[in-house]
């Protein structure tokens, strides 16, 4: 087991059930994250308060109150991203916490990659205070973004976006790497007074892939999370 580095990143982990939270601990320390731990939302909610962690990993069923109420009472005050865990087939509840300020989920069972690869993740979403000096361009794969001449490449070849598939690939570049839901998407496209015609994504997000993947069918890059929303696949 390596020992933290004293700039090492503080996990915080609020969940109920023993051997998960061991997976999680062993998980962490060995890869330099220093681990902290709540058996309830309640203690959770205050050593967020009192240990200031960089992440919170959130179970959505904890004995005294669920992980939406958890998350809805630490973002009263704060930002510090929050990975929660669920349970296969509860996409409603990743939806609702999700739109209620979590940042990404993981669903039971899940790997130590997929664990490292979203806690990286959402370490690197929050460490975004400022824009980076060369944050105007984006690249994935073989899509460029030149987000100040709003020009988009595949290859060397120009893509013309209308400006709603624009907005769509910015504002999924904007989350890379994380899970956006159809809700969020809405609102930051098309504006405050939707949330309800998700079906508007589906169409542009399927315009926006026949122009910028491969193979529409199977896209390597916008990839769907069924119930959920998208997430723009970045590693
Ligand atoms: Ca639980």
């Amino acid at each position: 087991m390596t020992q933290p580095a004293s700039n090492a990143a503080v996990v915080l982990v609020i969940e109920d059930e023993a051997p998960i939270r061991r997976f999680l601990k062993v998980s962490l320390t060995e890869h330099g994250f220093v681990f902290k731990e709540s058996l309830t939302g309640n203690d959770g909610i205050n050593k967020a308060a009192l240990e200031a962690p960089d992440l919170i990993i959130l179970d959505l069923g904890l004995p005294d109150m669920d992980g939406l109420e958890v998350t809805r009472r630490i973002r009263e005050w704060s930002t510090v991203p929050i990975i929660v865990l669920s349970a296969r087939g509860s996409d409603k509840d990743k939806v609702n916490v999700l739109d209620a300020g979590a940042d990404d989920y993981l669903t039971k069972p899940f790997s130590v990659p997929e664990l490292l690869a979203r806690v990286r993740v959402a370490l690197r979403h929050a460490a975004m205070i400022a824009p980076e000096p060369d944050g105007a361009k984006f690249s994935v794969g073989n899509i460029r973004v030149d987000l100040v001449k709003r020009q988009v490449f595949v290859g060397d070849v120009e893509v013309h976006l209308t400006p709603i598939e624009y907005r769509l690939l910015v504002a999924m570049i904007q989350h890379a790497g994380k899970v956006v839901t159809h809700n969020q998407l809405l609102r930051q496209i098309w504006g405050e007074g939707y949330g309800e015609e998700s079906h508007y994504v589906r169409v542009f997000m399927a315009q926006l892939r026949r122009k910028v993947e491969e193979d529409p069918a199977r896209p390597k890059y916008l990839i769907t999370e069924p119930g959920v929303g998208y997430r723009l696949k970045v590693e």
